[in-house]
């Protein structure tokens, strides 16, 4: 169930959904997913779905980290530290570790944060930084960043995330209600752009409490 087959099979079906980019297709080749999750659902680990993993959260669908991730990459060029807001499992931030030199990431369930960590660990991924907090306020004393993406949907963008990239940054992030568009902002010189890509379904960004 958790061959290197099934997770072939995975890749050439991200592929035939429109995921081109080979660097993020090669990575999430050789990432195991299933180590992400509950060992009770493990066996679904390379099917391409969002799953539970406690505390009403969900690890994203892969086609979703995929698309995520190639929109990044393909926005900005010249990443080399990149922002994570919901670390969750951490298995979008695994990606991410291996396709970029710095990596940092917030996460407001503390239990969920803890396992994350020890999964990078366990993996032998070195350059996360990790912290337990609110991230819709972004990690100002680390920023700028060269890439932000959020893992969670507010209904309006955080204003203090954009004003976090670098010039030439890009911020991914999905608005809106039940069902959300990916939005990808780049910040020029003196302004933002915006383009709307895929309707995507994600757990809501919590403003506020830590738990
Ligand atoms: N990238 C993750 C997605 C997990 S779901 C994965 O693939 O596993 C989204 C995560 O965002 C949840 O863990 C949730 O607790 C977290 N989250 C929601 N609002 C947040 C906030 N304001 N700050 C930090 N994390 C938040």
């Amino acid at each position: 169930m958790t061959s290197q087959r099934t997770r072939d099979r995975l890749i050439a079906r991200l592929q035939e959904k429109g995921i081109h980019n080979q660097r993020v297709l090669e990575v999430m080749r050789q990432t195991p997913r299933h180590i992400f999750m509950d060992e009770a659902l493990a066996t679904r680990a390379y099917e391409d779905t969002a799953l539970p993993i406690g505390h009403g959260q969900t690890i994203s669908q892969p086609f979703v980290v995929a698309r995520m991730t190639e929109l990044l990459l393909e926005g900005n060029p010249a990443i080399t530290k990149v922002l994570e807001v919901g670390t969750g499992s951490g298995y979008q931030t695994a990606i991410l570790s291996q396709l970029i030199e710095q990596v940092y990431t917030l996460e407001r369930i503390a239990p969920l944060l803890r396992q994350a960590r020890d999964r990078f660990t366990a993996l032998g991924l070195r350059n996360i930084r990790t912290r337990h907090s609110d991230g819709s306020w972004g990690w100002p004393k680390e920023g700028p960043f060269d890439a932000i993406i959020v893992t969670a949907a507010p209904a309006q963008l955080p204003p203090e995330l954009r004003g976090q990239l670098t010039i030439g940054g890009v911020l991914v992030i999905p608005v809106g209600g039940e069902v959300q568009k990916l939005l990808r902002i780049t910040r020029l010189a003196d302004e933002y752009r915006e383009e709307y890509f895929d309707p995507v379904r994600f757990v809501p960004l919590i403003r506020g409490d830590i738990q």
